[in-house]
């Protein structure tokens, strides 16, 4: 399958990088897509699907949980560990709750289980790029945050976030415990527009305002030159 050009003209269509090693299936969602009006590009390998997506100028990646040489998981951590924050949604044949959590864990933004219709895998796509955020409800210990409404939840109270908020949070939430560098948020939360560390800075003190300061125990934890995490409250 040959590489389509990636240019940055202003066409309606979005720059969709398919990372799958099954050619018919590849070939199926390549020829809706780019029909459509999307710019595809393709790999049939994970490392060499790693290396494009880590070149950049993609709106968003649809990504095979199994793939040969680098496994669509580990892909997914490598991309956000090197600050990636463009949209993943993870294409898989295994519909288990285990796996989407996996998924989730490593940074997906979606899940779409196989086989699936075409035009649902563009509703998500465009779902995954209009938010910016993931689709579906996160939690970790007593903190949840729905995107769709952009409303966190802790311990019975709804508190409304801001878009940015919203996009921190749910980049600590899909990570969490894990530490997430100041790279990785500022690339899902600004994206392009390019945020710096004390942009970010500012939002984690009103973020703590809200879901932190008014209860016991603080959960956001900055790790000093690092990035933040999520503590679970015991
Ligand atoms: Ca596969």
């Amino acid at each position: 399958m040959h590489r389509g050009p990636m240019s940055d003209s202003a066409s309606p269509g979005l720059r969709i990088l398919l990372i799958e090693d099954q050619h018919d299936i590849a070939a199926n969602i390549w020829d809706y897509l780019e029909r459509r009006g999307h710019e595809m590009d393709h790999c049939a390998d994970g490392v060499s699907g790693l290396a494009r997506a880590l070149r950049g100028d993609v709106d968003v990646i649809v990504l095979d949980l199994g793939l040969p040489r680098l496994d669509g998981l580990v892909l997914c951590r490598r991309l956000r560990e090197a600050g990636h924050g463009v949209p993943v949604l993870m294409l898989t044949a295994r519909d288990t709750l285990e796996d989407k959590l996996r998924g989730y864990a490593e940074g997906a933004d979606d899940y779409l289980v196989k086989p699936f219709a075409m035009r649902e895998l563009e509703a998500r796509i465009h779902a995954l790029r209009r938010h910016g955020q993931p689709a579906t409800t996160l939690a970790f210990g007593p903190l949840r945050y729905d995107p769709h409404d952009m409303m966190a939840q802790r311990e019975g109270r709804q508190i409304p976030l801001t878009r940015l908020q919203g996009a921190i949070l749910a980049c600590l939430l899909q990570e969490a415990p894990r530490v997430v560098s100041h790279a990785r948020i500022l690339a899902s939360a600004w994206g392009r527009q390019g945020g710096d560390v004390a942009a970010l800075q500012t939002q984690v003190y009103e973020l703590r305002a809200l879901i932190d300061k008014p209860f016991a125990q603080p959960l956001i934890q900055s790790v000093r030159g690092v990035g933040y995490r999520l503590l679970g409250a015991s």
